[in-house]
Formats: structure tokens, sequence, C-alpha cells
């Protein structure tokens, strides 16, 4: 006996990629083992007091069969699971064997489920022998089934953390959208699969919360703006959880398949989130509402920085010359990018890049190539800049990138390919052939929350940084940390 429970832990000891593959093997284990028909698995719902089919096998096949066996209190099989006895024995109208699975890493040991051992073809009993072997198969089987859980739920953990990371992307990616919002509602929805996502937004001046978008399971979206609720507390659950007096201001679970998410940017309420699974009627697992929860506040920035976009284009905040947003609204977007640099723990590189005597090239050209030289730069800084940067015409020759999530040497780097893309342009005078128009540009760099601690000083130590190149030549780029380091 001791060979074959020797072998039965080296098998299942051996890595196992899915909870099924383990459970089969051992039944098949078994039932070469011990002389049965069928062995079925059931996995114990504690609160429901439910035991669950998972697997029967028979002896050279599988069958597809669903069994729920509902426990009463003080029956057999429960005082099984409750660890009052080691095993069950029938012969009516056969012999059955149930044997307990039970975790033994705590006291005292979690009851995991039950195993079912039949013999239909036979009227012989299981021998104590046997018996003792499927209580000891059904034991090692448990410490694996336990371990092989855990090492799951863990693995699901990690696709958790990196849904996270890869969601925190497309909210960062969203900020130069046009369908930032629809590509909000398109990843959550996708990420955690909920049946379906909607967003309604507040509307301060109206007083009304407003429907906006809703994503589906199959990745469609559609427009909510038909549903529009006054913002007054009592007419309606939605704008009592936006308002706070509803019955759970932060998040409110409704039987388990709807969740509430209301919305909040720097302490004012922008809106709500609503994510169900009305459809399939699957719960919503405990470690997404929590990943939602702690999620929420990037979810309400994301949103509001979506919205804040497409109304900033309804302003027109953009330079006609260059298509880069104006001083305006990059100082707005300055502000939330510091916020969410400080808030999320990331870097944050501010570029100050002016034109090399540019006067010159007025006053030798005429103001109107002078205004192509600013066009052209422009346009290479947009075909140079990834989605989440952001740059403006800060005024004059002075265009100011925004690169957050970069670090010095990404701002290094992206600095240097301007520099060296704009000293490469030729651009012809009109009515002469033979001549041609090059211009240079100096870049300063300065990093958040390395070399300033705030706005204004990301500012100051950019444009000094930007001082320390137009002395020392021009046409290059300087990280402020090293211009400390020179002038030292
Ligand atoms: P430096 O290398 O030190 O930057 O010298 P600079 O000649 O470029 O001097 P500065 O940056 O101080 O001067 C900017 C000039 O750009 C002054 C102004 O006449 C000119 N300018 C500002 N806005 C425009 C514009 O929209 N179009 C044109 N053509 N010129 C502009
Ligand atoms: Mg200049």
């Amino acid at each position: 006996m001791k060979e074959r429970l020797y072998r039965f832990h080296k098998e299942l000891n051996r890595p196992y990629d899915s909870l099924d593959k383990l459970v089969t093997r051992a039944l098949s284990l078994m039932i070469q083992q011990i002389r049965m028909d069928f062995v079925s698995f059931f996995l114990l719902n504690p609160q429901e007091l439910i035991l669950s089919m998972e697997l029967v096998l028979a002896k050279d096949s599988w069958l597809e069969i669903d069994e729920e066996i509902h426990l009463l209190e003080g029956s057999p099989l429960w005082q099984l699971t409750e660890g009052k006895r080691k095993y069950l024995l029938y012969h009516s109208p056969y012999p059955i064997l149930y044997v307990p699975l039970k975790w033994q890493g705590q006291t005292p040991p979690q009851a995991l489920g039950v195993l079912r051992l039949e013999r239909t073809g036979s009227r012989r009993s299981f021998t104590a022998r046997e018996r003792l072997l499927a209580q000891n198969f059904a034991e090692e089987l448990a410490q694996n089934f336990h371990q092989a859980q855990t090492d799951q739920k863990n693995r699901e953990q990690l696709n958790r953390v990196s849904t996270l990371t890869n969601l925190t992307e497309i909210f960062a990616s969203s900020l130069r959208v046009e369908d930032g919002l629809k590509l909000i509602l398109q990843g959550i929805q996708q990420y955690f699969g909920f049946d379906r996502v909607r967003l309604y937004l507040v509307d301060r001046q109206a007083q009304k919360l407003k429907g906006e978008l809703s994503a589906d399971i199959r990745g469609q979206v559609k427009s909510l703006s038909h549903e529009e609720i006054p913002m007054q507390p009592g007419v309606h659950r939605f704008v009592d959880l936006v308002l706070g007096s509803g019955p759970d201001p932060l998040l409110e679970r409704y039987k388990d398949t709807v969740l509430y998410i209301p919305l909040k940017v720097q302490g004012q309420s922008t809106g709500l989130l609503i994510v169900d699974n009305l459809l399939s009627q699957q719960s919503i697992a405990q470690e997404d509402v929590g990943l939602l929860r702690s999620f929420a506040g990037q979810i309400a920035l994301a949103v509001d920085n979506a919205r804040l976009f497409d109304e900033v284009q309804d302003l027109s905040l953009y330079d006609a010359l260059t298509q880069l947003p104006l001083r305006r609204y990059f100082m707005q977007r300055f502000q939330e990018e510091i916020y969410r640099a400080e808030r999320f723990n990331q870097p944050l590189a501010l570029l100050w890049l002016d034109i090399d005597y540019f006067k010159q090239i007025n006053d030798t050209y005429g103001h109107q190539l002078g205004d192509q030289v600013i066009k052209e730069v422009g346009r290479i800084i947009l075909k140079n800049l990834r989605k989440i940067d952001f740059p403006c015409r800060y005024g004059g020759d002075e265009v100011l990138i925004l690169l957050p999530q970069a670090k010095e040497e990404e701002a290094k780097a992206i600095a240097s390919r301007l520099v060296q893309e704009i000293r490469d342009l030729r651009m012809p005078v009109k009515f002469s052939t033979s001549q041609v128009i090059q211009a240079s540009v100096s870049l300063g760099i300065a990093t958040f929350p390395g070399d300033a601690g705030s706005l204004e000083e990301l500012m100051q130590r950019a444009d000094e940084a930007l001082y320390w190149v137009k002395s020392h030549g021009k046409n290059g780029v300087a990280l402020y940390r090293e211009t400390v380091k020179t002038s030292q």
C-alpha cells in the first residue's frame, strides 16, 4: 500500500497547468488502484452547503453528469465534511464509499469536498484496506488540489496586475485621442470581461447626470445621450450614488452582478461608472471589485481628461500655424500631469525648445518664411511624439513639451531626435533655386520629481537648462542635472 501511495504522491506532485488536469489524473490513478466502476469528485460550497460534482470518471471514460447534493445539517454526509466521520460506506443498492477531501494546512482542517467511489457492477463491498487507501488518496489529492488552487489564484492575481498595467496605458493614451471615453469603456469591459459597462457624467451647469456611453460584451459602444437625470437627491439611485446620499456612497453592489463606481476628481463628483453582468448573471469576483475600487480614482481622471480633450477641442485652443495646443490648455494639462505623476509615482519630463537665431531668420528672409520655419518645427515635433506626450506653442519661437512617464534618458532621446531632424531640415527660399533655409533649435530638459517638486520649479529648471544650451553654442540638448554638474 505504501508503494501505491508513494506513486500517487509522486504523480500528483508534478506541475499541472490546470486544476482539471490534476483532478483527472488523480481520479484515473485511483480507478487503476482500487477496483470500482465510478469515482466522482465533489467540491463543497460551504456557504450554501452544496456539494457539486466537478468530475466523474468511469473505468475507461469520462461522464458528463451534473449532480448537486444539498447537505442537510446533521446528515451523514454533512458529518463527513465536518470531520465528524472519516468515511461513509453504503451497500444499497450497491457499494458506495464517500471519503472527505480536507486541506490539513489549518486547524481545524478545511473541508474542500468529497470523493465518491462506486462499485455498481458488483455487490462486493469496499474492504478496510481499500477504504484506507481511498482515504489516503483523498488526503493526498486534497493537499495538491489546495496548492494548485492557490497557484491558480496567484496566477489570476498576476493577470489582474497586468490588466491594471494595460489599462493604465490605455488611460494614458486616451488623453489625446478623440475617442478617449470609448477606449476607456472598451478597455474596462474587455479586461474584466463584464457584460456591460456604462458611463454617466455630471453636467454641472445643467445640474444633470447625463448618460454618455455604454460598451457591451461584443465591444460595441452605444451612446446613452438620451438618458438625463436631474441632480436632485431622491430622484434616482444613480444620482444618489453620485451625490453620496445613497445607501453606500462609495461602492454599492447589487446582487453581486452590478457594481457602481462613483467617479471623483479632486473631491468633485464627475460621474458614475456602472459595470454589470446582468445578462450572464455571473457574480463579479471580489478581486475585481477590489481592483476597480482602487482604480476608481484613475478611471475618474482618465474619463475627465478625455472629456476635457473634447471640450478643449471645441474651444479651439490650438495654434493655427503649428496645430499645437496653446498655453492656456497646456497649463491645465500640465497641472493634471503633475498631479498624476505625484499620485501614481510616475516620472514626468518637461522639454523647453527655442529656435536658434530666429530673429535673424526673420530679418533675412522675412516674417512669412519665419512662419514657415515655425510651422515645420511644429510638424516635426508632432511627428516625433508619443500619443501621451503633450506639446504646446508657448509663445513666439518657444515650444514646451510634456513627456508623461518619461525618465531622463527617454526625454533626452526624444529631444536629441528633434534637434537632429530640425537640423536636417532644408526649406527652399522662394524665387531662389540656390538658397535654402536651415534652422536649428536648443532644448532644455528637466524632470519631475528628480529636478523639481512643483510645476513652477519644473518650468524654471527646464528654462535654465535651455539657457545653458543657448550659452554653450546652441543647436543641442541639455538635462538640467548635467548643467548643474558642469557649472560647478
Ligand atoms: P536665440 O537663439 O537666443 O533664441 O535667439 P533668437 O533670435 O531666436 O531670439 P528670441 O528667441 O529671443 O526671439 C524670438 C523672435 O521670434 C522674436 C520675434 O520677432 C520672433 N517671432 C515671435 N513669434 C513669431 C511668429 O509667429 N512668426 C515669426 N515669423 N516670428 C515670430
Ligand atoms: Mg529663439
